[in-house]
């Protein structure tokens, strides 16, 4: 088989359709792997936090100790079913399976999952584009152990001479959402994680954290001649942990197979993994079918029956959701739903200051703006500047009190100081005329230039320039240019 090198430059045109030869196509189904932000474990009491010494969170439950009994966390199970509310998945009637497997980061030598009735069940994520991929399952599980294998050279168990394990992680509580290969470009698949992640984070049931595992991907790529139904062999490519990652490992690939096909051979079924540094997958071994797990019930938990009362409840907790905010922002603007500054503006951090100025009246076109260009360069802010300050420049802003720049000026001058909009504008020097001095200041400009007034009055709407110029020049830059125009158009509205 010819070696498939993907460039940087190959990369950057793979975003659409044709990356792979004419008339094959990819079909592609993401497993995400998210872990719930918990205050302890799925089924003890034990911590859920990140980056703890190892082996230090750790209890007779989640080590698999003989005797020791699963007690589920309520908090973790509402959480799942808020995942599945916000994929617009049936929040159903579910129960727990064990999943035998014998490896190191599971101590008992099996897993608790769900396997056949999970707690979400066909639900969808609406991309930025529109488009719609569909969910098949969204179910619950424990995380395992973490093993760091050390004296290798990729970090692999390959070529290693130790492993540590860290049972820090084995027993956290997990959700793995499964969606249905509706992916077709390797753009696609990070589209569907951004907007996931960012419907995650919204909803308070991840921290997203890709590097620190938090957020994990599967990749299940398959390849198929344009126009040809039944799906062919796919390969599993495990643990994607960016999405620079996923865009790469699922080009790569889909090239393989269809270089593989266009060669006569054969694809088997295999799980992959992405080598970040050479830039290809490798086999890991010939994948599992469920059989080989020995699913079965788990004897020591009940069955779950959520109640429409508590799923309802849920609902209620859910809040904006980015796909709802995007929307909001989007009709508010007139704008393109996949506008970069609407995307920037949606996200969790910048969010609830464009929400907090839209509730106050602030021009959405100037909330998007500012949020985007000022507010953006200046993460990750301060905790103590304050929403308020930032509302209230812009309402300064949308009513004529400052100009854009001074705005700006403002902006950067209150982050920085984290002194309140009225001290930054002192300290800068920022004064603007009173309605008064300014309506008098374009009367008088309008007095020395007679003919233009008359003809800007007969419809000679481009003179208005020329008079914003004049009077910015006559205030030397401190008047408003939208005050300006106003006064500029009810004048002439009287003639
Ligand atoms: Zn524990």
């Amino acid at each position: 088989m010819a070696n498939i090198e993907v460039s940087p430059d190959e990369l950057a045109l793979s975003g659409g359709s044709e990356f792979l030869p004419k008339g094959w196509e990819l079909v592609c189904g993401l497993e995400v792997h998210t872990e719930l932000k918990t205050k302890t474990k799925l089924f003890c009491g034990c911590e859920n936090v990140f980056g703890a010494q190892a082996n230090t969170n750790v209890c007779p439950t989640c080590l698999g100790l003989p005797g020791s009994l699963p007690v589920l966390n309520e908090r973790a199970l509402e959480i799942a079913a808020m995942i599945g509310l916000a994929l617009s998945a049936k929040v159903q009637a579910s129960i727990f399976h064990r999943k035998n497997y014998f490896y190191p980061d599971m101590p008992k030598d099996f897993q608790i999952s769900q396997y056949d009735i999970p707690l979400n069940a066909d639900g969808y994520l609406v991309l930025p584009s529109g488009k719609r991929i569909g969910i098949e399952r969204a179910h619950v599980e424990e995380d395992t152990g973490k093993i760091t294998h050390l004296g290798g050279t990729s970090g692999r168990i390959h070529g290693a001479e130790r492993a540590l394990i860290d049972y820090n992680r084995s027993g956290v509580p997990l959700v793995e959402i499964v969606s249905r290969p509706d992916i077709a470009s390797p753009e696609e698949a990070r589209e569907y994680v951004s907007e996931l992640r960012s419907t995650l984070v919204a909803i308070g049931a991840s921290d997203g954290k890709m590097e620190e595992g938090s957020l994990r991907v599967d990749a299940n790529v398959s390849v198929r001649p344009v126009g040809e139904v039944p799906f062919r062999t796919r390969c599993e490519i495990k643990n994607l942990n960016s999405l620079r990652s996923l865009v790469r490992a699922i080009t790569f690939e889909a090239r393989r197979q269809v270089d593989a096909y266009l060669a006569g051979e054969k694809v088997t079924q295999q799980t992959r993994h992405w080598d970040e540094n050479v830039g290809r997958t490798v086999a890991l071994r010939n994948k599992e079918e469920a059989e080989d797990y020995r699913y079965f019930p788990e004897p020591d938990l009940v069955p779950l029956r959520p109640s429409e009362e508590w799923i309802e409840g849920l609902r209620s907790q859910l809040g904006e959701l980015p796909s709802e905010r995007r929307a909001r922002l989007v009709a508010g603007l007139g704008l393109s739903a996949t506008n970069d500054q609407v995307e920037t503006a949606i996200s969790v951090d910048l969010y609830p200051f464009v929400k907090s100025a839209l509730d106050a009246g602030v021009d959405p076109k100037i909330a998007v703006a500012r949020c985007a260009n000022e507010l953006a360069s200046l993460t990750p802010l301060d905790p103590g500047f304050e929403v308020s300050w930032f509302v209230e420049i812009l309402r300064m802003e949308t009513e004529g009190g400052v100009s854009a720049t001074q705005a700006k000026s403002m902006l950067s001058e209150v982050a920085k100081s984290l002194i309140s909009p009225k001290d930054a504008q002192e300290k800068l020097g920022i004064s603007q005329l009173s309605e008064d001095q300014l309506t008098g200041t374009v009367q008088e400009v309008i007095q020395q230039n007679p003919a233009e007034w008359g003809r800007f009055i007969n419809g000679e709407s481009q003179l208005q320039g020329f008079f914003v110029g004049k009077i910015m020049k006559v205030t030397s830059g401190k008047a408003d240019g939208k005050a300006v125009v106003r006064i500029l158009r009810n004048l002439a509205e009287r003639g």
